[in-house]
C-alpha cells in the first residue's frame, strides 16, 4: 500500500503526495513543501535513496523537491534522483530546480520516466489538467509490492486511467468538491467509483479540496479516503534492514574492537533502539553504584556527561526498577528541563527503559526523547522493541566492569599483570615484529627497602607508599606511554616509539623526583628511592624474554647500590 504525506488540495495545508518503498528506496509521488517537511523527519535508516515522480509542475505538487535535495545533499548525502514523466516536463523542472531554485547539478540526478531503471514503474499515463499545462501533466501505474497502483494526479478526467483498472487494482484518483475545468468533481465520479468499485477496484480518493463533504458522499460506495502517513518509519523493510545492518556491523568489528571496551555496541544499539522506536534522540546512562552518578558519552563520543543518581528521570527509573514514560514531561517534577533552557530544544515525550545485568541488577539505562509521531511513548510496546538492545547492553555494561576490575589493582589504581598482557597484545606487540622499525622501551622499577617501611610503620604506611609512588609515576608519564604494578612494589612503565637512550633518561627524571619527594605513611612522612631497569625490546624475542633483559638490569642496580638507574 502506498502512503500519504497529504492528501489536500492547492488550498489545503497538507498538500497532494504520497510514497511508497521499493528495492530499498523511498519512492516519493510528488513533493509538495509540506511533503520535504514530512520526508525531513521520517526515520530514513536502511533507505538507499530517494527518487521522486513528479506527476506535474504547479508548486503544490513540486515546492519541496529544491529544499529535499539541498538538504539530502548537505546531510546524510542520500542520493535523489527526480523523475520527470516526459521530456518537456523534465526541462520545465530542470529550469525550476537549477535557475529558480538553485541547486547545482551534481546534487541530483533527473531522468525521464522511460529512461528510470527501477522495477516498481509499469506505466506513464497523459492526461488533462490546467490549460497552461496542456501535454505536461501525468498520472502513473507502479507495481507496489505486488500490486497494480494507479495514481491519477491531477486530472479533469479519469478516462486515461481506464485502461490499467483492473481486478485488485488500488485507484488513488484525485477529486474535489468544487466543481471546475481542472478537476474531477465527486458527485460526477460516483457512477464511475461504483462501476469500478463492482470489478475489484480499490479506490482511494486525494486531492481534496474539503474532506468532510468527499467523505460524506462516498458513504455505502466501498471508495475511501487515501491513507494517511503517521509513523515514524519509510516502511517495515526498512526497520528489518537496520536491525540487520547494525547487528552485523557489530558482529563483524566486536572481534577487532582496539579501545576493548563496549562503547561501539553501546553507540550502536543506541541508534538502534532509536530508530526501532522512531525517537528523535536517545541515549544509553551507566550507573557507577560506588560514586553515586549516572553517566553517558556525549553524541561527539568524547565528553562524558555526568549526573548525581538521585535526580531526573533516568535517576527515577533506574530506583524504581522499571520502565518510565512521561508524554508531558514539564509537569513532571523529576524531568531536568536545564539542557532544554540551555540548547532551545523542546522535550516533548521521554521514556526510560533501565537495563539489568544477569544477576537482575539494574546497572543502566536507555533514555529516549520525544518520539516522532507525536503520540508519545508507549509503555509496553515500545519497551518491548528496545528489548533486544536493552538486554545487550546490559551484558555488555556488565562485562566491561568485569573486564575493569579484572585490569586493574585496587590500591593502586594502576593496571596489573593481566591489564599489562592485555595492553601489550592490543597496543605493543606490533613492535616486536621483526620488520617494525619503530623502538619500544620499557623500565621495571622497585622500591628499595619496602620491607622495611612495613616493619617500621606498619602494613598501612606501606599501602599508603605504594600509592605514592604509583602516582608520581603515573604522572611520570606522557601521553602513549603507560604504568603497571608488576607485583608487590614492582611497576612496570612501557614507553612506545623511545629508544633505550631516551627511556634511560625518563627513568632517571623519575629516580630523582621519587628520591626529593615526601611519601605519606601513616601520619608522619618518609624519604624512599627506587631502583630501575631499562630495556629496548629486542625484536623477535617473546614479551616474557624481553622483560627478564629489563628484570636483569634492575637486579644490577640493586646490587651495586640502589636508587639508580640501569640501561646497560
Ligand atoms: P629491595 O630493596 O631489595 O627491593 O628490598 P625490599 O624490602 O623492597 O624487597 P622485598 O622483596 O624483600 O620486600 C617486598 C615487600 O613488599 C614484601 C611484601 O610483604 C611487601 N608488599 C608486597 N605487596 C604489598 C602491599 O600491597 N602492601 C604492603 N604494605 N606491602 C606489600
Ligand atoms: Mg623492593
Ligand atoms: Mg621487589
Amino acid at each position: 500500500m502506498i502512503r500519504f504525506l497529504g492528501r489536500g488540495s492547492a488550498f489545503s495545508d497538507e498538500h497532494n503526495s504520497a510514497f511508497f518503498v521499493s528495492e530499498g528506496r523511498l519512492i516519493l509521488i510528488d513533493c509538495a513543501m509540506s511533503s520535504y517537511q514530512k520526508v525531513k523527519k521520517m526515520n530514513l535508516q536502511g533507505v538507499k535513496g530517494i527518487d521522486i515522480f513528479v506527476t506535474h509542475t504547479h508548486s503544490d505538487h513540486v515546492s519541496g523537491i529544491a529544499m529535499l535535495i539541498d538538504y539530502f545533499w548537505f546531510t546524510s548525502k542520500l542520493p535523489v534522483t527526480v523523475v520527470a514523466p516526459s521530456q518537456e516536463v523534465l526541462e520545465d523542472l530542470d529550469h525550476y530546480l537549477r535557475r529558480i531554485d538553485g541547486c547545482d547539478e551534481s546534487w541530483f540526478d533527473i531522468v525521464t520516466a522511460s529512461d528510470y531503471k527501477g522495477s516498481c514503474l509499469k506505466a506513464v499515463i497523459p492526461t488533462t489538467h490546467s490549460e497552461q499545462l496542456e501535454g505536461r501533466c501525468f498520472g502513473y501505474a507502479f507495481d507496489v509490492d505486488g500490486t497494480n497502483v494507479v495514481y491519477t494526479g491531477d486530472s479533469n478526467t479519469i478516462e486515461p486511467f481506464r485502461e490499467y483498472l483492473t481486478d485488485g487494482t488500488e485507484l488513488y484518483m484525485e477529486v474535489s468538491s468544487a466543481r471546475s475545468p481542472v478537476h474531477m468533481q465527486i458527485d460526477d465520479m460516483l457512477p464511475f467509483i461504483k462501476s469500478v468499485r463492482s470489478e475489484g477496484v480499490k479506490v482511494f480518493l486525494m486531492h481534496l479540496d474539503n474532506e468532510a463533504e468527499i467523505l460524506s458522499k462516498i458513504e455505502g460506495t466501498g471508495a475511501s479516503l487515501a491513507p494517511l502517513y503517521e509513523g515514524a518509519y519509510a516502511g517495515g523493510v526498512a526497520t528489518e534492514d537496520m536491525i540487520y545492518d547494525i547487528t552485523d556491523k557489530l558482529y563483524k568489528t566486536t572481534c577487532r574492537n582496539d579501545e576493548q571496551d563496549h562503547n561501539m555496541i553501546f553507540g550502536d544499539l543506541t541508534t538502534l533502539g532509536k530508530n526501532i522506536v522512531g525517537a528523535d534522540r536517545a541515549s544509553f546512562w551507566k550507573w557507577d553504584k560506588r560514586r553515586h552518578e549516572l553517566w553517558t558519552t556525549a553524541a561527539t563520543g568524547v565528553d562524558r556527561i555526568v549526573i548525581p543518581d538521585d535526580t531526573g528521570l533516568v535517576g527515577k527509573a533506574i530506583m524504581n526498577k522499571s520502565v518510565l514514560v512521561t508524554n508531558d514531561p514539564y509537569s513532571d517534577p523529576d524531568f531536568n528541563s536545564s539542557v532544554d533552557m540551555k540548547t532551545g530544544y523542546l522535550t516533548k515525550s521521554v521514556m526510560v527503559l533501565p537495563v539489568a545485568d544477569v544477576n537482575g541488577e539494574f546497572i543502566g539505562a536507555f533514555q529516549l526523547i520525544n518520539k516522532l509521531d507525536n503520540k508519545g511513548f508507549d509503555a509496553v510496546e515500545d519497551a518491548r522493541k528496545l528489548s533486544l538492545p536493552a538486554l545487550i547492553c546490559g551484558l555488555a555494561l556488565e562485562s566491561d566492569t568485569f573486564l575493569d576490575d579484572a585490569h586493574h589493582d585496587r590500591l593502586t589504581k594502576l593496571k596489573n599483570r593481566i591489564g599489562f598482557y592485555s595492553d601489550f597484545s592490543r597496543k605493543f606487540m606490533k613492535y616486536l615484529e621483526t620488520d617494525c622499525d619503530r623502538p619500544l622501551s620499557m623500565f621495571i622499577c622497585d622500591i628499595d627497602k619496602f620491607k622495611l617501611v612495613n616493619d617500621t610503620y606498619g602494613h598501612n604506611a606501606g599501602d599508603q607508599v605504594l600509592e605514592h609512588a604509583a602516582k608520581l609515576i603515573m604522572e611520570s608519564c606522557e601521553k602513549g606511554e603507560n604504568a603497571y604494578r608488576w607485583g608487590g612494589e614492582e611497576f612496570i612503565v612501557m614507553m612506545p616509539d623511545t629508544d633505550l637512550m631516551k627511556a634511560a633518561a625518563k627513568a632517571e627524571k623519575l629516580r630523582a623526583t621519587i628520591e626529593a619527594s615526601d611519601f605519606p605513611a601513616d601520619g608522619i612522612t618518609i624519604k624512599k628511592t627506587m631502583s630501575f631497569g631499562v630495556h629496548e625490546f629486542v625484536k623477535g624475542k617473546s614479551i616474557e624474554d624481553n622483560v627478564s633483559l629489563a628484570d636483569a638490569r634492575l637486579y644490577t642496580a640493586k646490587e651495586t647500590g640502589r636508587n639508580k638507574v640501569v640501561s646497560e
